[in-house]
């Protein structure tokens, strides 16, 4: 006779191979629905083997059992609550080390326990010898080794399974946290002893207590005695944080992973010839101590040299093109108000976007090269302990990263990060890495303001820039909203290889796709916009008559001689007519405000309207400049700004500084929205953005202007 209906579940990190093996034991047998009360979804099955039945539970993946999110909190409670009869842990074999912190953490639950080495195959692909024998002597569970996507080791896993369930018993494991901790655990465990319907292990109960878990806490408060335990719980938690002289959480941790260390040796060292492959080799130099962060930005300088270089060919030739097409247009359009809004809105605002094209492309080229090759992976461990300074986890690196494309799949990519509060940092400081819609900003100003040999300089300092702002806000935001402490770091590193010409090709053409639709929907709309308020109202109330004027101008010195002074009146009035539009008195009423800044009212609306989408920017001044510019001699924007008396290579900069760091784009602040689940952090966004950003240019052209440039 074999005991009633065992129940186990699967637990392990995400992509450990849970649900393949879950897969191969229940086949078709199962059903999927929410755990009670919480939106995460619940795997069950059924299965009989050798005359044993059994439920199988699927719980959520997880790196591991602190409360940091809803899943681990869902995983724990599950083995809390439900009790399982066993637990079978599935490790991918091939992450071995990340794989066992999970494992030891539920050890501690106390629970009857299987290791399921899975993906032996890519571990040993990876030449990683795996001693099944010797994890098992060393936490006295049975070990199996698994290849689940080729449903290999299946039936092995459920003998094991069938043996510890008939067995009913547990051979404690304690991991020792040092002579310190252990005495406070021991005085935690004296102290909770007496609790009636206790249904955690105590041991763990004590150590979730040390550790500060928030989520324990409100179970113990409610408690019959519980909220006169815990004063007694922190005053145990303080002595001992004053004894250890260091945060008892970071210590607890760093014991967890020391431990896991020692493991892993342990069971690598036993049999593996440690070799060294290539991929090994070219990291030793690129995340070496001292020469990764200046080799990291050595490359980061030659994309950005390269994107501005190679970019300005191609970017001249679509230029020409815009320039023919709105030429044709106009010669076939009579004189009025439609050609107006044609060429100068429509074709004028899109084609500046448009020819900016060629950048923005070499830009993700770059990123996908380094992205494909294995390299960025490596950027973000070289970039770890600058990021751990501030308080946040090098895998926030990768996200950031990602924002030198664009800041929506950055925030978004955020969701790997386990701890609520590295999460939160990040989106908030992804914005500040300068997004590839703000390039065509940098390069038309560079291109009218700085010298050639200059310009691939000042791009990269700009970028710079970026990354120094996000660091630093990181820091300032880890410290007032989000305090905590930020786990090690552990990712994997892929080996690095050749990209393949196909994805590389695939990935440029949907940046086009992209960005050629931003274009004509967004950015066509915008520009019609922005014609309508820039040329209306149509009516005016001029400061002087100018007909009158242009009348006396010839009356006096006759056709051809006037015409130098017709011009110059013509021009007066186009200049005093676009500051009296909608747009002109906007950007009037703010100009105060940005003044201080080196900027007038026209870069005012295009900064307003660029909220739309930063290369909104580079369109509206396209209009402004050229509805404004009635000589129809034909400047490009660049060489219309580089005529404009405002600008100078100082405003260029205070521009690119306040564009680089200003309010995030409204697709940002929408994603924001999305993934915070809330209006306060957009708006929290775009204020402190907008006002950093003020502060920093004020800083750039004030104290430009005092050291006289
Ligand atoms: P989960 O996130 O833990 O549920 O992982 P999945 O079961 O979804 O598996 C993640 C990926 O790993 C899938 O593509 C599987 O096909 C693959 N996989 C699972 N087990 C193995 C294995 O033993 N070897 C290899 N090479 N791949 C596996
Ligand atoms: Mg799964």
């Amino acid at each position: 006779m074999s005991a009633a209906c065992v129940t186990v579940a699967l637990a392990g990190n995400p992509n450990s191979g849970k649900t393949t093996i879950f897969n191969n034991i229940t086949g078709a047998r199962q059903h999927v629905g929410n755990y009670p009360g919480v939106t995460v979804e619940r795997r069950e099955g059924f299965r009989r083997f050798q005359g044993q039945d059994m439920v199988v539970i699927d719980l959520p993946g997880t790196y591991s059992l602190t409360a940091n999110s809803m899943d681990e909190v869902v995983a724990r409670n599950v083995i809390i609550d439900e009790k399982p009869d066993l637990i079978v842990n599935v490790l991918d074999a091939s992450n071995l080390e990340r794989n066992l912190y999970l494992a030891v953490q539920l050890l501690e639950l106390e629970r009857p326990m299987v290791l399921a080495l899975n993906m032996t195959d890519v571990a040993e692909q990876a030449g990683i010898k795996l001693d099944e024998k010797s994890l098992q002597r060393r936490f006295d569970i049975p070990v199996v080794g698994l290849i689940g996507s080729r449903n290999q080791g299946t039936d092995s896993l459920l003998q094991a399974v069938v043996a510890v369930s008939e067995k009913h018993e547990f051979k404690p494991f304690s991991l020792d946290y040092g002579a310190k901790i252990e005495a406070a655990i021991r005085q935690m465990m004296d102290l909770l002893a007496g609790l009636d319907g206790l249904k955690y292990p105590l041991r763990w109960l004590a150590i979730k207590l040390m550790e500060n878990d928030a989520d324990i806490r409100r179970t113990v408060a409610v408690m019959p005695q519980g909220s006169q335990l815990l004063p007694m719980v922190d005053a145990i938690r303080n002595k001992s944080t004053v004894m250890l002289g260091e945060d008892l959480e970071i210590a607890i941790a760093e014991r967890r992973y020391e431990y896991v260390g020692e493991v892993y040796r342990d069971f690598v060292d036993s049999r593996a010839q440690v070799t060294e492959t290539i991929s090994d080799r070219i990291d030793r130099v690129l995340t070496h101590r001292v020469l990764g962060l200046p080799i990291f930005l050595g490359i980061m300088w030659i994309l950005f040299n390269m994107v501005f270089t190679v970019g300005e060919i191609p970017k001249g030739w679509i230029e020409e093109g815009v320039k023919w097409f709105g030429d044709t247009v106009a010669a076939n359009l009579t004189e009025g108000e439609l050609r107006s809004l044609v060429v100068d809105g429509m074709i004028g605002g899109v084609g500046s976007v448009i020819s900016f094209l060629p950048d923005i492309l070499l830009l993700f080229l770059g990123i996908a090269l380094l992205e494909d090759s294995g390299y960025m992976a490596r950027a973000a461990f070289v970039m770890d302990r600058i990021m751990r300074a501030v308080g946040l986890h090098g895998k926030s690196f990768i996200p950031l990263l990602l924002g030198f494309g664009c800041s929506v799949p950055a925030i978004m990519g955020t969701r790997t990060l386990e701890n609520r509060g590295d999460r939160m940092v990040t989106i908030l400081v992804s914005p500040l890495m300068s997004c590839s819609a703000r390039l065509p900003v940098y390069t038309l100003l560079i291109a009218a303001f700085f010298t050639e040999s200059m310009a691939g300089n000042v791009v990269f300092g700009i970028y710079i820039l970026g990354i120094v702002m996000a660091i630093v806000m990181a820091m300032v935001f880890r410290k007032l909203l989000f305090p905590g402490i930020t786990e090690p770091f552990i990712m994997e590193m892929p080996a690095y290889h050749l990209p393949t010409l196909r994805s590389i090709m695939l990935h440029m053409w949907e940046r086009s796709v992209l960005y050629l639709k931003k274009a004509g929907t967004l950015i066509l709309t915008a520009s019609i916009l922005i014609w309508f308020l820039t040329n209306y109202p149509a009516e005016v109330q001029y400061s002087k008559d100018y007909d009158a004027a242009k009348t006396a101008v010839r009356a006096q010195y006759g056709e051809e001689t006037a015409k130098p002074m017709l011009e110059q009146l013509d021009k007066e009035q186009a200049a005093e007519k676009i500051s009296l539009s909608y747009a002109g008195r906007f950007g009037k009423a703010i100009e105060p405000a940005i003044k201080p800044l080196g900027f007038d009212w026209k870069i005012g609306v295009g900064l307003v309207s660029a909220v739309a989408a930063k290369e909104v920017l580079v369109s509206t001044l396209a209009t402004i400049y050229s509805t404004g510019d009635v000589a129809d001699d034909s400047h490009s924007l660049q060489e219309a700004l580089a005529a404009d008396s405002t600008f100078r290579p100082l405003v260029a900069l205070s521009l690119m500084v306040f564009t680089l760091l200003y309010s995030p784009c409204l697709a940002v602040l929408a994603v924001i929205r999305r993934e915070t689940n809330s209006w306060k952090w957009p708006a929290f966004s775009f204020a402190y953005s907008t006002t950093l950003a003020w502060v920093m240019a004020f800083i750039v052209y004030q104290g430009g202007t005092l050291l006289g440039f």
